[in-house]
């Protein structure tokens, strides 16, 4: 909202919106909190901490916008695999009306990337065409998705992934999820507080901080063990068969924490784990070290996505990183 909402306040938002993202971040949320300021019967001014008008959140407006009850805010998304050709065209009579109550009515069209060119040239007359107090909300994993000239009738708003922190913060604020829990999802989600939320509920969060607090004891004891317990390492890593990337992404999270957490406290992901951070946190001499070993991480991630074969990926990785990139050692 920190570019809607100055636009919101001078009723300038643009008719046609292009918002762009990975999945989970917060598109359609943005959208329908978009829709509540534009409509809201009481809207906060600014102050107090709000550098613009809010939603109130309580009126008639904001309670049926949140509840997905309000008639004038429409979402609809792909049936299958893409929207049908059908699906376009009712939305179009439906925008062919006035709004019925709203101030501005929103259409908001989740993963409009799934538009077969039919249903595209549908929406266009829209876009080309746009009906009086009605804003059309476009989401889509990046501008390249869509055709060229239904981008160029858009206004591009593009959403950076979220940072880890914040997402554990989120998660225990808003969401009640377990302050240990929030931190390892939060690390593996990907900047996604959605995909956050719903690795939470699958109940496989002890496996992960188990595999975490695993990871953070044997890295640092790598470089002395025998080739014999350094390929158990891998077996066990491999275990996690195509989730085997997310054991490296607490890995890399935990090496990075360990680096900012005396440098920028507030930066540290696992603040679970933040007394023991503090204590191991590596002298000036071992960055090199540690640039070196997150850098082999990813070269492995990389190859993981890249479907290279788990178990000898991951083999190759304990190796490398058990004999320490050349740099210094002493790194505990
Ligand atoms: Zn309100």
């Amino acid at each position: 909202m920190r570019i809607l909402g100055p636009l919101a306040a001078r009723g300038a938002v643009p008719h046609a919106l292009l918002f762009t993202g990975i999945d989970g971040i917060g598109k359609a949320t943005t959208a329908r909190a978009l829709a509540m300021v534009l409509n809201c019967q009481a809207p906060l001014a600014a102050g107090e901490g709000r550098p613009w008008p809010d939603a109130c959140g309580q009126c008639r407006s904001c309670r049926r916008i949140a509840a997905g009850l309000h008639p004038d805010v429409i979402q609809i998304q792909p049936e299958g695999t893409f929207f049908k050709i059908s699906q376009i065209r009712g939305l179009l009579d439906v925008l062919a009306l006035k709004p019925y109550e709203a101030r501005y009515r929103m259409a908001i069209l989740c993963d409009a990337q799934a538009m077969t060119a039919a249903a595209a040239n549908a929406l266009l007359k829209i876009l080309e065409e746009p009906p009086a107090r009605t804003i059309l909300v476009l989401t889509a994993g990046g501008a390249s998705d869509l055709l060229p000239t239904i981008v160029s009738r858009c206004q591009p708003v593009r959403f950076a992934p979220l940072d880890p922190s914040r997402i554990a913060e989120r998660l225990t604020g808003a969401h009640a999820v377990d302050a240990r829990d929030a931190v390892v999802v939060a690390a593996l989600a990907g900047g996604s507080l959605a995909g956050a939320l719903a690795l939470a509920r699958q109940g496989a969060v002890d496996h992960w901080r188990r595999r975490r607090d695993w990871l953070a004891r044997l890295l640092p004891e790598l470089e002395h063990q025998a080739p014999s317990v350094l390929l158990a390492v891998a077996e066990e890593l491999a275990r996690d068969g195509k989730r085997a990337g997310d054991s490296l992404e607490l890995a890399k999270t935990w090496l990075r924490d360990r680096f900012v957490a005396t440098l920028r406290p507030e930066w540290v992901v696992f603040g679970d784990r933040r007394e023991d951070l503090r204590r191991l946190a590596p002298a000036e001499r071992d960055s090199a070290r540690w640039i070196w070993q997150i850098r082999r991480i990813q070269q492995a991630q990389r190859d993981l996505a890249a479907n290279a074969a788990v178990r000898l990926t991951l083999e190759s990785l304990v190796f490398d990183l058990a004999r320490g990139g050349g740099a210094s050692s002493g790194c505990n």
